[in-house]
């Protein structure tokens, strides 16, 4: 394909998304394809000679959109959306033109620089305290995932703890020692936490606890139930080294205790001293509602953590993938990360003046991915993104005051919080099994139909369905149509008149 033919299909491929998003409220939201379905249709090998542009866009209707779900569709209000916007698909396309896997400072300059800024830009919008900053100790790096910034800060923060912790031996006792603690070393988060955590655990070679939580503290972590977990732990000779704080939790977008971890911590594991305990902050998804200073009071306790992560990619109009991640003290990560083998070295890595993302993250090469946080950040402003997250908080209201209407039918079980609606299905005959067997036929049969997609969860044992509010193309008209389909698919199951 040359420059023209590109300028062609590029011209065609923009028209077909634009139509795309224009029309995608009428497509069904979830696929219903069988399971190996595309095999069937394709070839079984590339072709011999390569195809024109338009047979090869042809396709994308006919083979692939049948087997996509419509993350964009506003009748997706399932798991927690997955931004996109226009600023955002422009960055992936500059991205993408320009290619350049910078992993040091050197292999472009502006790659480094502009995410080192538009990190504090974003570390100001979301009122992280100022340690959090590139310039203090602390500083941002974009990661692919909120579960690859856990691995990442954890692999961090275990090796922070056994070197603090050996620190005052050498030879083959501190050989012993590190073996020994290595064996003992446990990662917490809450029940309610992301399962990353406990994948991060996996992967560091690490045990993983995670300490209960309760309806009574709305499924919150409270400093309670981390103090008797730390007592638990210390009875049985492990060595608690990281602890997953949640803002805004999978299931329930409930809300960690923070002060209260902090001044748990400051007693069985004081900041600052070795052997103290890593904090976290997961806020993938909820994060995004700190740009609003009516929020921006959660994140008071975050000086005494040790990094914090939130997904542009969920809730702040930028495509997939940005999960914007943040440490107190950068020197972690690269004392944990950083290898230099000769090829790698160059004069300004040398140098110390420059930042080499390489040292921040497990992989090496990058992609250009500040560019389209950047497009997002001066296309919205600030006020922009402020409106974006509370009209959606605002759509979560409308809908639970919808739910609420019919007590008969729904109970809530947690929210609206963040734009997130947990609610059970009332059954005819009371009884928590014939609760539970009504809401997993109504969940089941609503996403069978595809009119709306929405996740259902088990929190403390109930099972709940959960809407979101936070889709970009969300309306009301949008919630109402979902709260219509509930109701009538509710009275189907209960009268057992499902067809
Ligand atoms: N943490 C929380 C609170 C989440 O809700 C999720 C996913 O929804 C994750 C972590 C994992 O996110 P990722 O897909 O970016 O790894």
């Amino acid at each position: 394909m040359d420059s023209k033919q590109f300028k062609e299909a590029a011209t065609s491929a923009i028209d077909e998304i634009v139509n795309y998003y224009d029309t995608i409220e009428n497509r069904r939201v979830v696929s219903n394809v069988e399971p190996g379905y595309l095999r069937k249709i394709l070839p079984s090998g590339p072709p011999e000679e390569g195809e024109a542009w338009a047979d090869i866009q042809a396709d994308i209707e006919t083979k692939i959109m049948p087997g996509l779900t419509h993350w964009q569709s506003p009748n997706f209000m399932a798991f927690f959306p997955a931004s996109s916007s226009f600023p955002g698909m422009l960055g992936e396309l500059y991205s993408a033109a320009f290619t350049a896997p910078a992993f040091n400072w050197i292999c472009s300059p502006a790659v480094t620089e502009l995410e080192t800024i538009v990190l504090d830009w974003l570390a100001k919008l979301l009122n992280l305290p100022e340690c959090y900053l590139s310039t203090t100790h602390g500083g941002g790096v974009i990661q692919g995932s909120a579960s690859e910034a856990i691995v990442t800060v954890m692999v961090a923060a275990r090796d922070k703890y056994l070197r603090e912790t050996t620190s005052h031996l050498s030879g083959l006792e501190l050989e012993d020692s590190i073996a020994h603690k290595r064996s003992k070393l446990v990662a917490l988060g809450s029940e309610a936490a992301h399962s990353a955590t406990q994948k991060a655990a996996q992967i560091a070679g690490v045990r993983f606890r995670s300490i209960p939580v309760s309806k009574e503290s709305n499924f919150a972590l409270t400093g309670e139930a981390l103090e008797e977990t730390l007592k638990q732990c210390k009875a049985e000779g492990l060595e608690p080294f990281f602890l997953t704080t949640t803002l805004g939790t999978t299931a329930t977008c409930a809300v960690d205790d923070f002060a209260a971890v902090a001044s748990v911590l400051a007693k069985h594991a004081p900041p600052n001293v070795p052997g103290e305990i890593w904090v976290h902050v997961d806020a993938a998804y909820a994060g995004a509602a700190l740009v609003c200073p009516e929020y921006q009071h959660l994140t008071a306790s975050f000086e005494h953590f040790h990094s914090f992560d939130m997904n542009m990619h969920k809730w702040l109009l930028t495509n997939f993938d940005a999960s914007c991640l943040f440490v107190r003290r950068r020197k972690d990560l690269i004392d944990a990360l950083s290898v230099m083998p000769s090829y790698l070295r160059n004069e300004f890595s040398d140098s110390g003046l420059v930042t080499d993302y390489r040292d921040w993250q497990i992989p090496l090469g990058r992609r250009f991915r500040s560019l389209k946080i950047w497009f997002v950040l001066r296309t919205y402003g600030v006020k922009g993104l402020q409106a974006h997250i509370r009209k959606h908080i605002k759509l979560g209201e409308v809908f639970a005051d919808l739910i609420k209407t019919r007590p008969d039918l729904f109970t809530i079980l947690s929210g609206p919080a963040f734009a997130l609606t947990v609610f059970t299905i009332v059954p005819k005959t009371a009884g928590k099994e014939a609760q539970d067997q009504i809401s997993k036929e109504v969940y089941e049969l609503v996403n069978k139909r595809g009119e709306i997609f929405i996740t259902s969860s088990v929190i403390a044992g109930i099972y709940a369905l959960r809407v979101v509010s936070s889709n970009p193309l969300a309306e009301e008209q949008f919630l109402r149509k979902a709260f219509r389909i509930l109701v009538e698919t509710t009275e189907e199951v209960r009268d057992g008149k499902v067809i």
